[in-house]
């Protein structure tokens, strides 16, 4: 259990921030709001977090998602937000983001774009259309290109992933939606169509599982993108990200876990030793503060200012979470 007063850790965060906190706390917000008043200000009982990114529709949670949704909460994350892969997971998230009130995006994931139909571009419009009115659609996504995978950089998915991505960006600006971005060795290809189809009032969402360099970040930024950090600060060698995870201007980072993957290098087990029979392990919204624990370290920060600053700019990524957690 976490304590702490707005007044001393105010001074920490930013002013869209305070703006955000002084209404949420005023407003009620049942998780944090439970604390007595104090003199020194208003007690807030418990931190909490949203984890911007995971897949909980994924097989690995099929047989205990119950008790993973329970965990997240006990470990004070407030809400998850559910990212689509392909058209054949859309009910599945959206069912899940209304049982667990949480929330979703649709989208088509790179990596599915070679099993994935062209009619599969006009199916998410459709699902756009039809739950345009459901408060916990918040984002188009997972979307984006992938110059990781070898079958992905050649001819001709190369061309198609890229064809995906543009118009899955059009429709987002369609419907008026954020846009949840999987960046992986594609940030400038990513930018660039971003810049061409930019909506009039530009574009809000987030960069998941950010891992480029400091440059292309504050372009992200500039765009109107926050940058999405998980399990991968947690490991010592990753000095770049780490660096970048410290360094970028904290108003621009979310957390995320990406559960089932991305596992913490307290989770992780090395190719030797799987291979002797230790499965990987997985990974699960309730590791975010642990997760967290560790950028509030990098940053020199409190746990509880990040957890603040961090829930307000996921809020400012997909405001209609704002709906669905505060008053
Ligand atoms: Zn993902």
């Amino acid at each position: 259990m976490h304590r702490i007063t707005i007044q001393s850790s105010l001074h920490a965060i930013t002013a869209s921030s305070q703006e955000w906190w002084r209404r949420m706390v005023f407003c009620g917000f049942p998780a944090v709001c439970s604390g007595p008043a104090n003199p020194a200000g208003i007690m807030v009982s418990m931190t909490f977090w949203i984890d911007t990114h995971c897949h909980l529709d994924a097989n690995e949670f099929s047989a205990d998602v119950a008790a993973v949704r329970a965990r997240a909460a006990a470990s004070g994350v407030a809400h998850c937000v559910l990212p689509a892969v392909r058209v054949a997971n859309f009910e599945a998230v959206r069912l899940l983001a209304h049982e667990f009130s949480f929330s979703y995006g649709l989208g088509i994931h790179p990596l599915c774009v070679p099993a994935a139909k062209e009619t599969d571009l006009q199916t998410l419009d459709e699902e756009l259309t039809r739950r345009k009115a459901d408060p916990r659609l918040v984002a188009v996504g997972e979307i984006g290109l992938d110059y990781f995978v070898p079958v992905l950089t050649e001819s001709p998915m190369r061309e198609r992933q890229e064809h995906f991505y543009r118009e899955q960006l059009k429709l987002a600006r369609k419907h008026g939606l954020p846009v949840i971005l999987h960046v992986r060795r594609s940030a400038d290809k990513l930018l660039k169509h971003l810049r061409e189809l930019a909506p009039m009032g530009g574009w809000s969402g987030i960069a998941h599982a950010f891992n480029g360099s400091a440059q292309q970040a504050m372009e992200f930024i500039k765009l109107g993108f926050k940058l999405g950090f998980g399990g991968a600060l947690t490991f010592e060698p990753a000095r770049q990200l780490r660096r970048l995870a410290a360094e970028l201007p904290l108003e621009a980072l979310v957390l995320e876990t990406d559960s089932p993957d991305m596992a913490p290098q307290w989770l992780y087990t090395t190719v030797a030793q799987r291979a002797a029979g230790q499965p990987q392990g997985r990974n699960e919204p309730g590791q975010l503060p642990r997760i967290a624990q560790q950028l509030a370290s990098l940053r020199g920060i409190s746990f509880e200012a990040l957890a603040l600053v961090t829930t307000a700019n996921a809020l400012q990524a997909l405001p209609k979470v704002k709906g669905l957690i505060a008053c």
